[in-house]
């Protein structure tokens, strides 16, 4: 079998990660990890714990004693905190406009770094989020940096929605989004931001399944090599 490799998607908030990584898994017969879920599954945890976002102790302290699994599922990724299936509810615009505060603190990241790397100790894995070329898997063979204006990802975060049964404003999608980048791009810890050696990928004017082939494209080179 062709020596499977790491690929790490990172990029701002709704550039199409998770769908294109789920794809690009799938095809490769790879594992798909959402480390965006993790954060949003300890955030929920959280806000039903009436946990303050600003205390890094506790959140880190209730993360230790909380049970997160992901589970491949025909809708994507199912989420479990503890043997509960919470993979709707961490989608909840209070757990959105949350989870970045909650992001921040280091004693958090420490944790869901040592868990997600954990996860990918099995080679064949598509990892997506803020930091994984950077911080959690920066020896990944293949790392790739997504981005789209914000008027497209808040368009697709839009229709999204719709699909899903409820009416968001274009223009609040577009600040909340604008908001959770600056607010990751600027913390202290992992920021996000491009690795040296990802490949940039701008799906703007791309389909999904344009830039799911592109990656998947540049997957087999590297798996080749
Ligand atoms: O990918 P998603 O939008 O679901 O991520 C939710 C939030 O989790 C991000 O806005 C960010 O604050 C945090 N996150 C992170 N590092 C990751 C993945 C997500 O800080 N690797």
């Amino acid at each position: 079998m062709a020596n499977r490799i790491k690929i790490a998607i990172d990029g701002p908030a709704a550039a199409g990660k998770s769908t294109i990584a789920k794809i690009t898994a799938e095809k490769l017969g790879y594992l798909y990890i959402d480390t965006g879920a993790m954060y949003r599954a300890l955030t929920h945890k959280a806000l039903v714990n009436d946990i303050n976002t600003g205390d890094g102790e506790e959140l880190e302290r209730l993360l230790a004693q909380t049970d997160i699994v992901l589970l491949p599922s025909p809708q994507g990724q199912a989420v479990l905190v503890d043997g509960q299936d919470v993979t709707e509810d961490i989608r909840s615009q209070l757990v959105t406009a949350s989870v970045s505060a909650i992001a921040a603190h280091n004693g958090v990241r420490r944790l869901m770094v040592d868990k997600q790397r954990q996860l990918a100790e099995r080679a064949g894995v598509v990892m997506d989020g803020r930091d994984i070329g950077t911080a959690v898997l920066p020896d990944a063979e293949l790392k790739i940096f997504m981005t789209a204006s914000v008027e497209e990802r808040a368009m697709r975060r839009h229709i999204e929605n719709e699909k899903r049964g409820f009416t968001t404003s274009l223009e609040q999608l577009k600040a909340e989004i604008s908001e959770r980048d600056r607010a990751d791009s600027e913390r202290d810890i992992s920021p996000l931001r491009q690795a040296e050696d990802a490949v940039l990928i701008d799906t703007t004017a791309m389909s999904i399944e344009e830039a799911a082939d592109k990656i998947s494209e540049l997957a087999e080179k590297r798996i080749s090599l």
